[in-house]
């Protein structure tokens, strides 16, 4: 059939498509279906993607199962969160926090941690305002797509390695050595901030940001009243060191929103169950977005959650898995001392920043497309990938343009990962 066309020379008639928004017409592959096909392609160990390789707890299944028999938690649940899993959210964070906790006003029940940043961004943000949020890079890739869908900038200050005694191309660094300047980041605040995300642990780094840290950041926030935004996914990995939420500091409360992962917590990511917690004031226009978003998040899977953190209690359950990643992060850390590759070594979280800058990649090695115009971190990564069989993440992926080059030398690894994936490594 041909086609008429417009007097601009479009095309009319019936092979016209609805256009849609260009930030979401896809220019490519997104990195983990790439590293995915790349590792698969020669039947890599996959230690890219940090979703759990090893099956839930017994207990932790059964609980989601025996929610599912209940007739009553197969409709919709309050949009806030159901009921039980609100009381067993404000144990927790009573003790996490210190403080007491209302239930009632203080938390939200989200369709995972990303619905809950999801949510805060779109309560701060205004359209049409040039409202800005300061991110640290690396930074966690939803949260510039989601600042931009709720009409904010992102602007990026970087973490930057300090330590002038080592060399991080030869040396094994701590992620302590990531440091945020904060001069740095005083000087990328101006009217129009609205709102600093702090993630601790961190993720892809593995740093656990110190008191001192965090009673700096906080300072700057009061200074400039801003809203944090503390994600703290990983609070209860750390390996060594004491994860401080910064809401427990002085003057904190009244301006942070404190987002968590059952589905890191528990070992259960698909499950898709995450809260945000703080005053009431943050937390009710939090709530109003939510309920917008996705109006409530799954009825039974909370109520396995409600189940989990009863039971975890009784297992010891999050302390033995502190010690189960911490062994597979030793695991992992001693595969690279044996290969003589650097790292940094992490604090918290479950990945592992590998310094790969002493691999020299021959001048005549092809690349395909699709990684050559990525540039040097993808071409490291896709050559570790081919040639060692052991696949990663380029964490450039994490970077705005300027700050890539930070991370050129770097692969990110997940470890968790099952032993035998580990010792196939
Ligand atoms: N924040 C960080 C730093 C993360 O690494 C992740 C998951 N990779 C999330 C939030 C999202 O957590 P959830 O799976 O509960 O949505």
């Amino acid at each position: 059939m041909t086609l008429s066309t417009n007097a601009a020379g479009e095309p009319q008639g019936r092979r016209r498509t609805p256009v849609p928004s260009p930030q979401y017409v896809s220019t490519g592959l997104d990195v983990w279906t790439m590293m995915n096909q790349v590792a698969a392609s020669v039947n890599a160990v996959n230690l890219g993607q940090g979703y759990m390789s090893y099956p839930p707890k017994e207990f932790i299944k059964r609980a989601a199962q025996e929610a599912l028999v209940e007739n009553t938690h197969n409709q919709y649940a309050p949009p806030r969160g159901r009921p039980g899993l609100l009381e067993q959210v404000g144990i927790h964070f009573a003790n996490r926090l210190a403080r007491p906790i209302d239930a009632s006003s203080e938390l939200s029940i989200h369709a995972g941690a990303n619905e809950a940043l999801l949510s805060v961004f779109t309560a701060f943000l205004e359209h049409g305002k040039g409202q800005e949020v300061i991110l640290m890079e690396p930074a966690f890739d939803q949260y510039t797509p989601n600042i931009i869908m709720s009409g904010g900038k992102p602007v990026y200050v970087p973490l930057r390695v300090q330590c002038a005694d080592k060399d991080p191309a030869k040396d094994v660094i701590s992620s302590h050595d990531w440091k945020l300047d904060m001069e740095e980041l005083e000087a990328a605040i101006n009217e129009n901030t609205r709102i600093i995300v702090v993630n601790t642990p961190h993720n892809p780094v593995g740093k656990v940001f110190s008191r001192e840290e965090l009673e700096q950041i906080g300072a700057i926030a009061a200074r400039h009243n801003l809203l944090i935004l503390a994600d703290e996914v990983y609070e209860h990995l750390t390996y060594g060191v004491e994860h401080i939420s910064i809401a427990t500091l002085p003057g904190m409360w009244e301006r942070t929103v404190t987002v968590g992962s059952a589905g890191k917590m528990f070992g259960v990511t698909g499950w898709r169950v995450g809260w945000s917690v703080g005053p009431a004031e943050l937390i009710q226009p939090t709530l109003s977005a939510h309920t917008r978003i996705v109006f409530t998040s799954n009825t039974p899977l909370q109520e396995g959650v409600a189940s989990a953190f009863k039971l975890a209690k009784e297992n010891d359950f999050l302390n033995i898995q502190r010690q189960e990643y911490e062994r597979r992060r030793n695991r992992l850390m001693a595969i690279f001392d044996d290969v003589g590759l650097p790292y940094v070594v992490p604090d918290g979280a479950y990945y592992l920043l590998v310094n790969a800058a002493a691999i020299k990649i021959p001048n005549d090695y092809k690349f395909p497309d699709f990684i050559e115009e990525r540039g040097a971190n993808f071409k490291l990564v896709y050559f570790f990938i081919k040639e060692f069989g052991v696949s990663g993440i380029p964490p450039t992926e994490f970077y705005s343009e300027p700050h890539k080059h930070l991370a050129n030398d770097y692969i990110r690894f997940a470890f968790c990962k099952t032993d035998e994936g580990l010792n196939e490594a």
